[in-house]
């Protein structure tokens, strides 16, 4: 089975590569960063130069998986709107144009189409595959027009599933994510910052499981929306405790405001997960820190 993964360079995506090819599928990745080499392809999906090398990539797949994006809720370029309608929804354009109807495609959109879960007598209330989307910035925005463009290949009669990751953790976590600036933080004796408020809650997934869920979408061929997420929602409070536990040390936290496009609380609803892929991610938070910690750059190094 020959299997095309974008965004093959990136955080979700070098998981998703390495797991597909230990199961022995042929992948190949396609980034817009350089190839390692192998078969894989140094392509952007946005440029219209390298249309012909994406076509010729995809049209003989089995199989895509689409993860290629500008992610990130907080993006300080002067330009991220632009960039985000190029990375994000241009590239997924292209992306789907040039895959054949008959190829299954999983494209990853986002929790944050959601904007924040709400509390319904004082419990948090989950979000649904079916709620009402409510993005609250650019990027959610940017996602919520990725899911409106493979609405427009199942349509037309095209093969697609949409699947919405919820804070995705673990080892090469983009380094402007939360865990990944603590663990840095705590290493180099810097206060944690934390964003908002201490009561912030986030439904955080180990990258593991949601490869798991990538691949079961397209093993049932379930062609729908999916939320990938635990079902649990942990404060920021919680996660920063347990990075300065796994870490060993004691902070100093220092709180700062967060912005109005971050959600306050992110908690997936897991009903359409575990009866169309047949099970619930489930994270150990302090195990997820000990494989981020052992192979962080500072520390993996004393260690070799
Ligand atoms: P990442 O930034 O680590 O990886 C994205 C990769 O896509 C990068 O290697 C980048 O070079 C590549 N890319 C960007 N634009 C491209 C283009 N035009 N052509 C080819 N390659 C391009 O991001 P990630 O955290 O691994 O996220 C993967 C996907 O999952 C994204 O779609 C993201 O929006 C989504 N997602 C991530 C999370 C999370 O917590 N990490 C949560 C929800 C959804």
């Amino acid at each position: 089975m020959r299997i095309v993964v974008t965004g093959s360079k990136g955080f979700i995506g070098s998981h998703l590569v390495a797991r597909l090819r230990r199961d022995g599928a042929e992948v190949v990745g396609v980034d817009r960063r350089a190839a390692d080499g192998g078969g894989d392809r140094r392509l952007d999906l946005s440029d219209p130069r390298h249309r012909d090398g994406v076509a010729d990539v995809v049209g003989g797949a089995d199989a895509v998986f689409h993860l290629a994006a500008r992610p990130g809720v907080r993006d300080p370029a002067a330009d991220a709107h632009q960039l985000r309608i190029r990375h994000n929804v241009v590239a997924t354009r292209n992306l789907l144009e040039a895959t054949p109807a008959e190829v299954p495609v999983v494209v990853t959109s986002s929790s944050s189409v959601y904007g924040s879960s709400i509390r319904v007598d004082g419990v948090l209330r989950a979000s649904r595959e079916d709620d009402p989307l409510a993005p609250a910035g650019g990027y959610a925005r940017s996602k919520v027009a990725v899911e409106a463009l493979c609405e427009e290949r199942r349509r037309s009669g095209g093969r697609v599933a949409v699947v919405r990751p919820f804070t995705v953790v673990g080892e090469r976590q983009r380094p402007d994510m939360a865990l990944a600036q603590w663990i840095s933080a705590a290493l180099e004796g810097r206060p944690l910052t934390l964003l908002g408020a201490a009561d912030r809650v986030r439904d955080v997934t180990d990258v593991d499981d949601v490869v798991e869920g990538l691949i079961r979408v397209l093993v049932t061929g379930y062609e729908g929306v999916v939320n990938l997420g635990t079902g649990v929602g942990r404060t920021l409070s919680e996660l920063v405790r347990a990075v300065t536990e796994v870490t060993g040390t004691p902070g100093p936290v220092v709180l700062r405001p967060g912005s109005s496009e971050e959600a306050t609380a992110t908690l997936a609803d897991v009903t359409r997960c575990s009866s169309v892929l047949g099970f619930v991610p489930s994270t150990d938070v302090e195990g997820v820190v000990a494989r981020m910690l052992a192979v962080h750059p500072g520390v993996s190094e004393a260690a070799s």
